[in-house]
């Protein structure tokens, strides 16, 4: 089992003047903050110094993450996948979230086509202040004919903003759609145990990154890897096939464990894994079709994937999937937050009511829709609890009276109104005797449940 590298073993190759110059005080702490991937080594002017380039090479192959990052696309689309160090979240983090595809097909209508790409490109919904959007578009030859895929290659990139996926399993089909997007880094999708020299020469003279694939295999996927390798490509992405019935759904789950945690734990064949749901509708159609797709996207996501392909488009559908990616993807080491301050609700005067929450995202944001959906004109004072909810802050000391006394006075609340009534979230409701005494203000303890805040300020506030 490979060791976990700690900021010592980082330090010893560092210059060990604690000279500053990288914005971090010691080398020890620029240590510290290179696992964490705040800083990159070119930040230490020290370590880029000639003499310091054996030091240098040795730090960048120890900071190497076991599964390989990859890049699709260009400019300001592109999409990292893979750069993954743990098997568990909680070990450290994930970088990258799990990119999704969405495909497209060289027989389509124009129509259609255009359509789902404009889909693909306008699709954002936003969930606790983030826009959760779709990333790629993948473009399969149905036709086996390069000419018709280079016409569907030209018309989705002339209206694309989101890098693509080429995927056929001729080199020739492949090679007609690098021709016309070779130079916007698609990924080219996919190599074989047959078609490895032919598409790895594509990888090399296009500079793309490309899948391996090997259905089920994992021997085979290796080596298909392992040759691609010896080109010199260091982009790849597996494919280990994506059965998606019964046991067989089994094995390939078992697939993209077995190659995560050789990966991470064995150093070995450590590349971003690609799964592709929309092989269900090869089988199927219907309704129950598209729910079935969803499970097995959340399951690969749950297990790995670091890029799927949909073939789905309903908003019911990729709901689910992406608040699932947004939930796994978010990093467990820093509690989502919000800045605390005073917040303004529709058009507040000096007699609207105040609400108090915390600065924990779901919470304020739930809060803030709930007011919004009632139509009320007030404050809200956000109070900076580290990120923690109403429950956790008042349990953990994050939120007690002093804190909140202190918020009212910052927040300049006190010069915009002229009363003095404060209403607290119904799980805080052990702070307001303090809470009175210690600032003047009289306390209403509010629903615990901010849902029914709408009908409680009707009810209460006078
Ligand atoms: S710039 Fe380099 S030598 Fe100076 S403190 Fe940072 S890591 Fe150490």
């Amino acid at each position: 089992m490979v060791k976990k590298i700690g900021p010592l073993d980082i330090y010893n190759y560092l210059p060990k003047t604690n000279c500053g110059e990288c914005g971090e005080k010691t080398c020890m702490a620029f240590a510290s903050q290179l696992i964490e991937r705040a800083v990159k080594l070119e930040d230490c002017p020290t370590l880029m110094k000639p003499n310091f380039a054996g030091m240098y090479r040795h730090l960048e192959e120890m900071l190497a993450p076991s599964v390989k990052e990859v890049v699709i696309g260009v400019g300001d689309s592109a999409i990292k996948i893979g750069g993954e160090e743990v098997i568990f979240r909680h070990e450290l983090t994930y970088f990258n979230q799990t990119a999704i595809a969405l495909d497209v097909h060289d027989e389509m209508k124009d129509d259609e086509l255009l359509e789902r790409v404009k889909y693909v490109n306008d699709f954002r919904f936003k969930r606790i202040g983030e826009d959760l959007t779709l990333d790629l578009i993948a473009i399969r030859s149905t036709s086996n004919d390069p000419e018709r895929f280079a016409q569907c290659v030209s018309k989705v990139s002339d209206e694309a903003k989101k890098p693509l996926v080429l995927c056929s399993w001729s080199p020739s089909v492949l090679e007609a759609g690098l021709q016309i997007v070779g130079d916007q880094r698609p990924l080219i999708y996919a190599a074989t145990k047959d078609t490895w020299e032919e598409v790895g020469r594509l990888a090399v003279k296009y500079s793309c990154p490309v899948a391996a694939f090997a259905d089920d295999d994992m021997a085979e996927l290796k080596s298909v890897a392992n040759a691609l390798g010896s080109m010199g490509i260091e982009d790849i992405v597996l494919d280990p096939g994506s059965h998606v019935e019964g046991k067989y759904f089994s094995n390939t789950l078992g697939n993209f464990v077995a190659s995560r945690r050789a990966a991470i734990l064995n150093k070995d064949v450590g590349y971003p894994l690609l799964g592709i749901p929309a092989t269900v509708w090869l089988s199927e159609e219907g309704v129950e079709t598209a729910f079935k797709e969803v499970m097995i996207a959340a399951t690969m996501i749950d297990k790995y994937a670091d890029l799927i392909i949909l073939h789905t488009p309903e908003i019911w559908a990729l709901l689910p999937i992406i608040t699932l990616r947004q939930n796994v993807y978010t990093d467990p080491r820093k509690p989502v937050a919000v800045d605390a301050g005073l917040r303004r609700f529709g058009d507040p005067d000096e007699n609207s009511p105040v609400l108090m929450t915390t600065n924990f995202a779901l919470t304020y944001y739930t809060v803030a829709s709930d007011l919004e959906s009632a139509g009320i004109d007030c404050y809200l004072l956000v109070i900076d609890t580290d990120g923690l909810g109403v429950q956790s802050s008042v349990a953990g000391g994050q939120l007690d009276a002093f804190k909140a006394k202190e918020a009212i006075k910052k927040s300049g609340i006190e010069d915009k109104l002229k009363h003095r009534k404060i209403i607290i979230p119904g799980f805080s409701a052990r702070i307001s005797g303090d809470l009175e005494m210690q600032s003047g203000w009289e306390v209403l303890v509010g629903p615990r449940d901010s849902s029914s805040i709408g009908e409680f300020i009707e009810k209460k506030w006078s």
